[in-house]
C-alpha cells in the first residue's frame, strides 16, 4: 500500500521513520510545504523507490516563500510528484489570498502543460474555489484531493471534474468525513495518513497506519477487507500509471 500524503521530513526523527517504512512494506508519496525544502526531503529516500518526494508549496507558506517561485520552476522538471500545494481559505489567512492564487494558478498551469504529474491538493476551506481554478483549465489526470472537506455537492462536482480522493485514518474518524468517503466513487480514492499531522491508533499518525484503511474502508463501501484492499490497490496502480 501506498500513502499518498505524508510529511516524512517534519517528523521529529525522519530517519528514524524512513527505517520503520521498509519493516511495513508501504510505499510513501513524501510531500513538502515548500520549494527549499524539496531537496533536503528527497535526500531522505535515498535510493528506495518506494519513497517518491513531492515539490510543494503549502497556501499556508505561500505569503511569506512567494520569493521561492523561481526555485519552483526550477525543480519542476526534478519529480513527478507535486505537493503539497492548494489554497486555504481559514480566517487567519485571508490577507494572504491574493498570493495564494498566484501561486497556485501557476503551479497548476504547469501541471497542465506537464501532463503527467500527480498532484497533492490543499483545500481546507476553499473547495469552492479550488474546484473553480481547476475547471477553468484542461482535466490533470493525477490530482488528489488531499483531506476533502467540502459538502456533498462539492464532491460530485469534483468528482466530475475527474479528481481524485485521498483519504485517511483520522478522517474517517469522523461522522462527516465517513459521509465524504461513501459518497465519493470507490474507484477515485487512495489512501494517505497527512502525518505527522493529525492522529490515528491513539498516536501522532505515522505513514504505515495507511494499512487500516482497507478494514475502515469496507465497511463504508459494504465489502469484505480483502475486497476493499484489492480496490485500493488497483485505484493506486491506476494514479501511478497516469490512466483516468
Ligand atoms: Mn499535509
Amino acid at each position: 500500500m501506498i500513502d499518498f500524503h505524508c510529511h516524512l521530513d517534519l517528523y521529529s526523527d525522519p530517519v528514524a521513520v524512513v527505517s520503520s517504512l521498509q519493516a511495513h512494506h508501504i510505499g510513501v508519496l513524501s510531500v513538502t510545504t515548500t520549494p527549499s525544502a524539496f531537496k533536503g526531503t528527497a535526500s531522505l529516500a535515498r535510493d528506495d523507490r518506494r519513497i517518491r518526494t513531492a515539490l510543494g508549496f503549502h497556501p499556508e507558506l505561500a505569503a511569506t516563500r512567494q520569493h521561492e517561485l523561481p526555485l519552483f520552476e526550477t525543480l519542476f522538471g526534478q519529480t513527478r510528484f507535486i505537493g503539497e500545494v492548494g489554497l486555504d481559505g481559514s480566517p487567519g489567512l485571508r490577507h494572504t489570498w491574493a498570493v495564494q492564487e498566484i501561486v497556485f494558478s501557476r503551479v497548476l498551469d504547469r501541471c497542465v502543460e506537464a501532463r503527467d504529474k500527480v498532484v497533492s491538493v490543499h483545500s481546507r476551506r476553499a473547495a469552492e474555489p479550488v474546484l473553480d481554478m481547476l475547471e477553468a483549465r484542461p482535466r490533470i489526470p493525477g490530482l488528489v484531493l488531499h483531506w476533502f472537506t467540502g459538502n456533498a455537492t462539492e464532491v460530485d462536482r469534483a468528482t466530475g471534474l475527474g479528481c481524485w480522493f485521498g483519504v485517511s485514518p483520522a478522517m474517517l474518524a469522523s461522522q462527516k468525513g465517513r459521509q465524504i468517503a461513501s459518497r465519493v466513487p470507490r474507484d477515485r480514492v487512495v489512501c494517505e495518513t497527512d502525518g505527522p499531522f493529525g492522529r490515528s491508533r491513539g498516536e501522532l499518525s505515522m505513514p504505515w497506519h495507511v494499512l487500516d484503511m482497507p478494514a475502515l474502508l469496507a465497511p463504508v463501501w459494504s465489502v469484505s477487507e480483502a475486497a476493499a484492499a484489492r480496490l485500493i490497490g488497483r485505484n493506486e496502480a491506476r494514479l501511478l500509471e497516469g490512466s483516468s
